[in-house]
């Protein structure tokens, strides 16, 4: 469904929509596209209920219901579409339509910071061991990539985003460019561009996107821009 306006959903999602017998999804994203859905049936549910919800998509489709699963951003990136597939098990055949990530949503909004080489790294650490997620946040700093950061923190995981500040203040300058994007294309939008330093003066939580820039990333007339290398 992409990040949530209306004209950011990709037409072929939008005629999935149109052609369902059923459609599937977390409630509050079910809300947002309410518009487009109209009388169709619908069963919504709450987070943490997608291995439900993926179930009970593959067992409506089984007995023959075209189902659609909704999945906010791309439903293949952090979303619904690789827990289908995996219960599906090849019983129904699954499409996978792509949609505009949080990343690139979040990415447009404070400039064009990710002309070059960039790493998304969740910092959830539910469904991901936490040394895990340090060591790929290390090969990142190490690497030199534009970092963006999906599920960044929440109420009662606040140190991952901590840990991972002091983890790339050994690689980057105190004084690289940050941006955090609340909100992105949806009611109550914040972007903020801070630093490295910092950043976690501004509030991170689950509703953000963090894009960390690279050792070339810089502030221009208020956009953040990563340059590609063109001799200009
Ligand atoms: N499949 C989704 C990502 C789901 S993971 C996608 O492709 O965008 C959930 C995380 O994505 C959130 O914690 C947040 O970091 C990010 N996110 C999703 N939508 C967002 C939005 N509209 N604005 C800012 N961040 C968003």
């Amino acid at each position: 469904m992409g990040p949530g306006a209306g004209d950011l959903m990709t037409v072929r999602a939008l005629e999935a929509l149109q052609g369902a017998d059923l459609i599937i999804g977390y409630k509050r994203y079910i809300e947002l596209l309410a518009e487009f859905i109209g009388d169709k049936p619908v069963i919504s549910s709450g987070m943490r209920h997608e291995v439900e919800r993926a179930q009970m998509a593959v067992r409506e489709a089984r007995s023959g219901k075209l189902v659609v699963v909704v999945s906010s951003g791309d439903a293949g990136i952090y979303g619904m579409g690789g827990l289908v597939m995996e219960l599906a098990a090849g019983s129904v055949p699954v499409e996978l339509i792509p949609g505009v990530t949080a990343a690139t949503a979040a990415a447009a909004k404070v400039g064009a910071p990710l002309m070059h080489d960039f790493a998304v790294i969740s910092l959830s650490d539910l469904l991901t061991p936490i040394d895990t997620i340090m060591a790929r946040l290390e090969a990142a700093g190490w690497g030199d990539y534009v970092i963006i950061l999906y599920n960044p923190a929440s109420s009662t995981r606040t140190e991952p985003i901590r840990r991972a500040r002091e983890i790339l203040l050994q690689y980057r300058d105190p004084l690289t460019p940050v941006a955090i994007v609340r909100n992105a294309e949806r009611e109550g939008e914040v972007v903020q561009l801070t630093t490295l330093q910092d950043m976690l003066t501004v509030k991170i939580d689950m509703l953000c996107t963090v894009i960390i820039g690279n050792s070339q990333s810089r502030i221009e007339h208020g956009q953040m821009i990563t340059p590609r290398g063109y001799q200009l």
